[in-house]
């Protein structure tokens, strides 16, 4: 709330939600009510707990209570105070919270923190943690009956909450902090451990403590939280016997909106059949004759839902750094990857932003992860089925190699029929930072590896639909790591792209060299011809974006 809360904002800007709640603040005598409530949260200089009135402010003054405003008037208030938080709240730590290096005087709103990049396994995420909000002033709960269960709908229906549970006494203080209001309890992330890293086994000790408290977990959320819609839950398993007793309690759990589950960073497809059955459970997939009438649907509403699975994925081989809406990179997705460069989550896997859920390499599963994966499967459903999302695709998407070896490029494209390639509409070739791959080409002359290229665009000519391609080279160049090489490689890249005029015909043609910018536009009328010349620069590219452009 940027507005100062004793005056009065320009009404001309606000909307009639906003002007109903100014004119009744404006009503409750705001200075008062504004220290009173300070005072509650414990944010006042002064230490006095004199007030023992019931509402938040200043009865003597104003008729109208907290309990009359509107939903969104108490909202704001509840935000300003500082119970609403728009991070995710650690049940476990809130209690130890630490605020004294806070600005006092600072709205409870801010939060001088972001996301977080974390990188666990082979994944790399944005994650909320760390923040820097005040401590939740729950004293404001005891105002009164009346008031906490005002409060309740909203605090524990917008707040997000996680929670470890290590012990018994972490499970004791979750049911202490959220029993008051755990019929209203929304979003909640559990983490099971077991503690120190270990797995979870059929064995006494921890192994059994953390039975029982999910046993009593999901006794409780059956019978109490009812209004539970996003639940995601991380517990380390590698025995499949384990998981299936882990799950097993929750066969009456309520029906929930989004689920994910996490048992392992590394990747068991028996353990992950459990997970996924576990979630599509927890969302109400219950029964197995559940269809859905898609072939009655019209045909222009079949195409949309293709489009919704087939394309603008987010590809998660490709870096979190890079602009890759809708690229589906052509590469060798079950090589071993280094953990230099770890998978980019698509930042919907998780319903509380927790941690990754997302499918490839690790044991987990997630209702709502919206990585790239392959379409084989719909393929396989049906001719009619195959010939529309095979459309959809390839003529939807754009396919870019991200190496510069044009024989490992060929492998790839064995595995796709012409018929497919003819409907591919954007190709692009990325060629990494140069620094990375020297040693691939030191044992290879260079005619040799233009040979290959020419062999390459042969390749295109003949399966492809040339007329209606577009193709786009993006050199990253060498952030000149070896400054000496920068001519050598320029002079190769040169060569190189000359050699694509037999690409002649090409729908579009665009390069980017980031290391020798002004020779672009030649390369791209040895392809394009004249026509180039004039035409404006496109405004955005593959894994560059815009920033580089106008450089
Ligand atoms: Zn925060
Ligand atoms: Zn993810
Ligand atoms: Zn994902």
């Amino acid at each position: 709330m940027e507005t100062p809360p004793h005056s009065l904002p320009e009404m001309d800007n606000l909307d009639p939600d906003e002007e109903a709640f100014w004119l009744l603040y404006h009503q409750l005598n705001p200075l008062d009510s504004y220290k009173v409530i300070l005072k509650r949260a414990g944010r006042s200089s002064s230490d006095s707990d004199s007030e023992t009135d019931t509402t938040f402010y200043d009865t003597s003054q104003s008729k109208i209570t907290f309990l009359d405003l509107p939903v969104v008037a108490k909202k704001r208030i509840l935000a300003y105070a500082g119970l609403l938080r728009p991070c995710l709240i650690d049940v476990t730590y809130e209690r130890v919270r630490v605020d004294n290096l806070r600005d006092k005087t600072a709205p409870a709103t801010n939060c001088t923190r972001s996301l977080m990049r974390e990188t666990r396994g082979s994944w790399t995420t944005l994650v909320d943690r760390a923040c820097d909000h005040p401590r939740l002033p729950v004293e404001l709960f005891h105002v009164s009956h009346a008031v906490r269960d005002e409060i309740a709908p909203i605090f524990f229906g917008i707040n997000r909450f996680s929670v470890m549970l290590y012990s018994k006494l972490h499970f004791k203080r979750f049911c202490n902090g959220i029993m008051w209001g755990i019929e209203r309890l929304k979003y909640l992330h559990i983490d099971l451990g077991p503690r120190d890293n270990r797995f979870l086994k059929l064995a006494p000790g921890i192994h059994r403590m953390v039975f029982n408290i999910w046993e009593e977990f999901c006794q409780l959320a059956t019978e109490r939280m009812l209004s539970l819609t996003y639940f995601s839950l991380k517990c380390r398993i590698r025995d499949l016997e384990v998981a299936h007793k882990l799950v097993s309690p929750m066969d009456i759990f309520p029906i929930v909106c989004q689920s994910a589950v996490h048992f392992n960073q590394l990747r068991d497809d028996d353990l992950r059949i459990v997970a996924r059955r576990t979630c599509r459970w927890l969302v109400g997939d219950r029964t197995k004759e559940i269809t859905f009438p898609y072939l009655y649907l019209p045909k222009e509403v079949q195409l949309l839902i293709l489009e919704q699975l087939l394309i603008k994925r987010p590809d998660p081989y490709i870096a979190a750094t890079d602009c890759s809406k809708g690229i589906v990179t052509l590469q060798d997705r079950g090589r071993q990857r280094t953990t230099l460069f770890p998978l980019t989550c698509c930042g919907t896997c998780s319903p509380l932003q927790a941690m990754c859920f997302c499918h490839a390499r690790q044991t987990a599963y997630s209702t709502t992860c919206s990585c790239f994966s392959s379409p084989t499967p719909y393929f396989l459903v049906s001719r009619s089925f195959y010939e529309d999302a095979r459309q959809i695709f390839f003529s939807k998407n754009n396919f870019a190699f991200m190496e510069e070896d044009p024989e490992h490029m060929m492998r790839l494209l064995l595995h796709i029929p012409t018929s497919s390639f003819m409907q591919i509409r954007h190709l692009t070739f990325k060629f990494p930072l140069a620094f990375r791959n020297t040693g691939r080409f030191t044992h290879r002359n260079e005619d040799y590896t233009l040979l290959s290229w020419a062999v390459l665009r042969r390749f295109i000519r003949e399966h492809f639909d040339v007329s209606r391609l577009s193709l786009t080279i993006v050199d990253c160049g060498t952030k000149n790591h070896i400054p000496q090489s920068v001519p050598y490689r320029n002079r190769y890249l040169r060569k190189l792209l000359r050699s694509f005029a037999d690409l002649r015909g090409l729908r579009d043609f665009r390069v980017y060299l980031a290391d020798d910018r002004i020779f672009e536009k030649d390369a791209e009328r040895a392809v394009m011809g004249p026509a180039c010349i004039d035409r404006p620069k496109p405004s955005h590219m593959p894994f560059i974006g815009s920033k580089h452009l106008n450089a």
